[in-house]
């Protein structure tokens, strides 16, 4: 059976590994296609296409935006972004600036709990140009601070971590119109990491829909099967497309594996195709 996986992360933010290395591992691993879609930024995606075509796997060109909500932070897709994305980089240029704020807050935060670090350090933990809480966490690993990733999200970084601090992200409605002005196919990632209600969804939906969202990622690594039944149903009822993908991070998520997650996961080449239609309808390049 022919797989892809349209949700993944290099080195340009928190995945560990360099956009070529991921892609010629999704070619590797079988998979007919892969989505490159790093946090706040498209730096990965020159490489991750030239290694494509020098392998031989179809590599989509995406990006993860993060949104506010009531109910916490929602993310969204872009898919099959152009090679120009001016219409989009100052925002993403203002998104990392926030984030460089937050981390040296969040570094002040740790210094004040007697730990020894630096944003320096945090800095020189990232490869690429968008910076996160898993740097900051592969800092206090590597000072012996904290176990592994997961204890320095919930001793330190989580939302109950004790040097927690928000991040400035944009309003659902903005994102979704920005990567859909681009000509992006726009999904609504992993619906239901968070555990909203029905009607919560629907409202959420909505403003979305009304906005050019096209697609939901009903296939997830963290979604299990009745999870996919549910955003499958929405799919149908709002008349959108499904996406999938394992949120791969590399070693930043060691239990997750391209193109399978948690080793059940199956994104099949459909998925891939039902959007390649959706777009050609719309007169959108593939
Ligand atoms: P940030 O973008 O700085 O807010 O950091 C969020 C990122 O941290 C997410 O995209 C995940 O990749 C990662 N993350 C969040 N919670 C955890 C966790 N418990 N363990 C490992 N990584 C996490
Ligand atoms: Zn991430
Ligand atoms: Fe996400
Ligand atoms: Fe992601």
């Amino acid at each position: 059976m022919k797989l892809v996986d349209l949700h993944t992360h290099t080195q340009a933010s928190d995945g560990t590994t360099t956009p070529g290395e991921l892609v010629r591992l999704a070619r590797e691993c079988g998979l007919a296609a892969v989505a490159v879609t790093d946090h706040d930024t498209v730096s990965g995606l020159d490489e991750a296409q030239a290694a494509g075509k020098e392998c031989g796997i179809d590599v989509v060109r995406g990006c993860e935006l993060s949104t506010s909500t009531d109910m916490g932070e929602m993310h969204i897709l872009g898919l099959w972004l152009p090679e120009d994305v001016s219409l989009l980089q100052g925002k993403l240029e203002y998104l990392r600036r926030k984030r460089g704020e937050r981390n040296i807050r969040i570094v002040e935060k740790l210094q004040h709990l007697g730990i020894d670090i630096s944003i320096e350090e945090v800095l020189d933990e990232a490869r690429g140009e968008c910076v996160g809480r898993p740097h900051i966490a592969a800092v206090l690993i590597r000072k012996g601070v904290v176990k592994d990733i997961g204890a320095a999200f919930k001793e330190y970084l989580g939302y109950y971590g004790k040097a927690y601090l928000p991040k400035e992200v944009l309003e659902p409605e903005e994102a979704v119109r920005l990567l859909c002005e681009l000509g992006a196919t726009v999904s609504w990632a992993h619906p239901m990491l968070s555990k909203t209600d029905e009607q919560w969804r629907d409202n959420f939906l909505r403003r979305l829909v009304d906005n050019g969202l096209s697609a939901i990622e009903a296939y997830h690594s963290e979604h299990s099967d009745a999870d996919v039944r549910v955003c499958t149903d929405m799919a149908r009822r709002y008349g959108l497309a499904l996406s999938g993908g394992s949120d791969y991070h590399g070693t930043n998520k060691p239990k997750i594996r391209l193109g399978v997650g948690y080793g059940g996961l199956r994104v099949p080449y459909a998925v891939y195709e039902a959007l390649q239609t959706q777009r050609a309808r719309r007169g959108l390049p593939v």
